[in-house]
């Protein structure tokens, strides 16, 4: 018996030899799955079924995965269910904007249904390890973030952080292995009122890592799509 076993995985695709593949894969893996080939019937199955993962293709027929992302999200039981994009090489845009319409992750086409299953697994253990709201302390190897005291130390040593250093590592505190884009970082960072770019948010990363070498390799910039905390 895994971890896995329990959960049930909706796979949403319209190419039926991925999907058979993908599903063969999972239920290999012990996954219980359940596909749709269309968006609607995809969002039937999210409420009808409410499976612990989504893997979406992002180009089907008629709704396609981008508007299924944000009507999931917009559904009050299905806000937080994890959702993976499976996404073409070209359609790079329009995986920064699944990102921010919420989807947790992303996998390239072609995928080796074996990566996929790696990622998906990955995801839910993340999950259910992932701090919740009341969360005040930070641990990453040797750097100790303290929300109550607003305290960031490397070792015994305590870093001073201006305010939005500190909320920056806090957001990728918070989301390790998860890829954030820049405006979504802009965002929750300094908000959705804030006039400025999303160079803030590089200079910002360059500041923090300067402070923090620890973080020089840690955090990871994703191709053109954000940053990415290394899951230790
Ligand atoms: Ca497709």
């Amino acid at each position: 018996m895994t971890a896995s076993n329990s959960k049930k995985v909706l796979v949403v695709e319209d190419e039926r030899e991925i999907l058979q593949l993908v599903t063969h894969y999972l239920e290999k893996e012990g996954f219980r799955v359940l596909t749709a080939t269309t968006g609607i019937e995809a969002l039937k199955k999210v409420n009808n079924e409410k499976p612990d993962l989504l893997l979406l293709d992002l180009m089907l027929p008629e709704m396609d995965g981008l508007e299924v992302c944000k009507r999931v999200r917009a559904m009050p039981e299905a806000a937080m269910l994890p959702i993976i994009m499976l996404t073409a090489k070209a359609e790079e845009s329009d995986t920064i904007v699944g990102l921010e319409l919420g989807a947790d992750d992303y996998v390239t086409k072609p995928f080796s249904p074996k990566a996929l299953v790696a990622r998906a697994k990955a995801l839910l253990r993340r999950l259910e390890r992932a701090p919740s709201a009341e969360t005040t302390h930070y641990r990453y190897g040797p750097l100790a973030m303290d929300l109550g005291r607003h305290e960031v130390r490397f070792g015994e040593k305590e870093v001073l952080l201006t305010a939005k250093e500190f909320g920056l590592l806090e957001h990728l505190l918070r989301n390790p292995g998860r890829v954030l884009t820049r405006d979504v970082l802009l965002n929750t960072v300094w908000g959705y009122d804030y006039y400025g770019t999303t160079r803030t948010v590089d200079v910002h990363i360059r500041r923090l890592k300067q402070k923090l070498p620890l973080l020089d390799e840690a955090i990871v910039s994703v191709k053109s799509l954000g940053y990415k905390l290394k899951e230790l």
